[in-house]
């Protein structure tokens, strides 16, 4: 029987120090800390071999974070152990989150000879102001060295992510970040807007400026702006919007992420690694000393039942959601005959009347059995996709 695909995530929660907008699992660690950690993730790794070897791995990703913070040598043994554990396949997409400043020329060969053949970079902003201002470790001059090297090694397919509405972000100064990053013509380009979240550094800087009257923020109406400057500028380049707030070249679309908008089964390894397997949603242990300590055990049973907290059963009404609202985020969004052969059900049966809505408020638009956002529909993507909530 053939093997079902699988993707597999792999957490770093690793930087070198944390961005002032960031409130992903990652902390500053030392290197004893780090390689704690790399022993402990392999064991995790090798104990699920079972699992593994009931897939067929068809991408890779490295997340964080900050993989790269990791030795060369640390991925190519995660690496090798994920090789020897699962079942490979031969054209797999293997993935890996670099910061600039953090990779070397020899790092870059190690890459290469673990099998990685896709850089994604975190720019942000192509202005070094703005990067201060956001607490990103590096300049941009360090991003372009970090490009090159990749570029120099033998690297086919990089991304590049960058980030609108940033404190201090003129719509001129973004425009001349989208600019500079196409020149450069990586395979694939990242455009999100900053999210202000709870809890960091960043929330308590725009307080602390919101008592004295100001706001370095750009207004909405900027905000809007520079997400049309990001349809326009990227769309004349020759790239394609393939999902909201991602574009590629052709054929160049990041086959990892395209699972999770799927709902295709991945399973991930490390601090606090989230997955959706077997009809399940778990999460890893987000403590780090909890997580080394369970991966300490003996019984694989036991260190699973620790290790993963389930969240949800999907049932039926919750993969549908899912199906719709992570599918409706791709440009090519989602196909009807996909929807009756995973629910038995027609989409017009359950959803026909949203649909029928969504089609007359021109948001919405069927072609070859597949149903997709318009342009408008992705503009308004939060409003639209709340209709598909049963
Ligand atoms: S590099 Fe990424 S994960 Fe690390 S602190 Fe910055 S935003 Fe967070």
């Amino acid at each position: 029987m053939e093997k079902v695909d699988l993707s597999i995530y792999i957490h770093i929660p690793f930087c070198v120090r944390k961005c002032y907008y960031c409130d992903f699992l990652s902390a500053p660690m030392n290197e004893e800390t780090r390689a704690l950690y790399v022993s402990r993730l392999c064991r995790e790794i090798s104990l699920a071999k079972e699992e593994l070897l009931a897939y067929r791995v068809k991408t890779v990703f490295f997340g964080g974070g900050t993989p790269s913070l990791l030795e060369g040598r640390q991925i190519l043994e995660i690496l090798e152990c994920l090789r020897a554990n699962a079942d490979f396949d031969e054209e797999a997409e293997i993935t890996i989150e670099c910061n600039p400043g953090t990779v070397d020329q020899e790092k870059a060969r190690l890459y290469k000879k673990a099998g990685i053949n896709r850089i994604s970079l975190g720019l942000q902003s192509a202005q070094n102001e703005e990067l201060k201002r956001i607490g990103r470790i590096h300049t941009y001059e360090e991003f372009l060295k970090s490009y090159q090297i990749f570029r120099e090694e033998g690297f086919h397919n990089i991304n590049i992510d960058l980030m609108s509405a940033l404190p201090g972000q003129s719509l001129s100064s973004y425009e001349d970040s989208l600019q500079k990053v196409v020149g450069l013509a990586p395979e694939h380009i990242s455009a999100y807007s900053l999210i202000v979240e709870e809890d960091t550094t960043l929330k308590n800087m725009l307080e602390a400026e919101k008592k004295k009257g100001k706001n370095s923020l750009p207004s909405e109406e900027e905000e809007r702006r520079m997400y049309e400057l990001t349809k326009e500028v990227l769309g004349e380049a020759g790239y394609e919007r393939y999902e909201i707030s991602n574009y590629a070249k052709s054929g160049r679309e990041c086959r990892h992420n395209l699972v999770y908008w799927t709902l295709k089964p991945y399973l991930a390894f490390g601090l606090g690694g989230s997955s959706y397997f077997e009809g399940c949603r778990f999460y890893n242990q987000r403590n780090f000393k909890d997580y080394c300590e369970i991966l300490e055990k003996e019984d694989r049973k036991e260190v699973f039942s620790q290790l993963r907290e389930i969240e949800e059963i999907a049932d039926e009404k919750n993969q549908m959601e899912e199906f719709m609202f992570l599918g409706l985020r791709l440009s090519r969004g989602v196909s009807k005959k996909e929807f009756k052969e995973k629910f038995l059900k027609d989409m017009e049966e359950v959803y026909g009347r949203i649909i029928k809505e969504q089609k007359e408020q021109g948001l919405l638009v069927e072609e070859d059995g597949r149903l997709f956002l318009t342009d408008y529909g992705l503009d308004v993507s939060n409003r639209a996709m709340a209709g598909y909530l049963l």
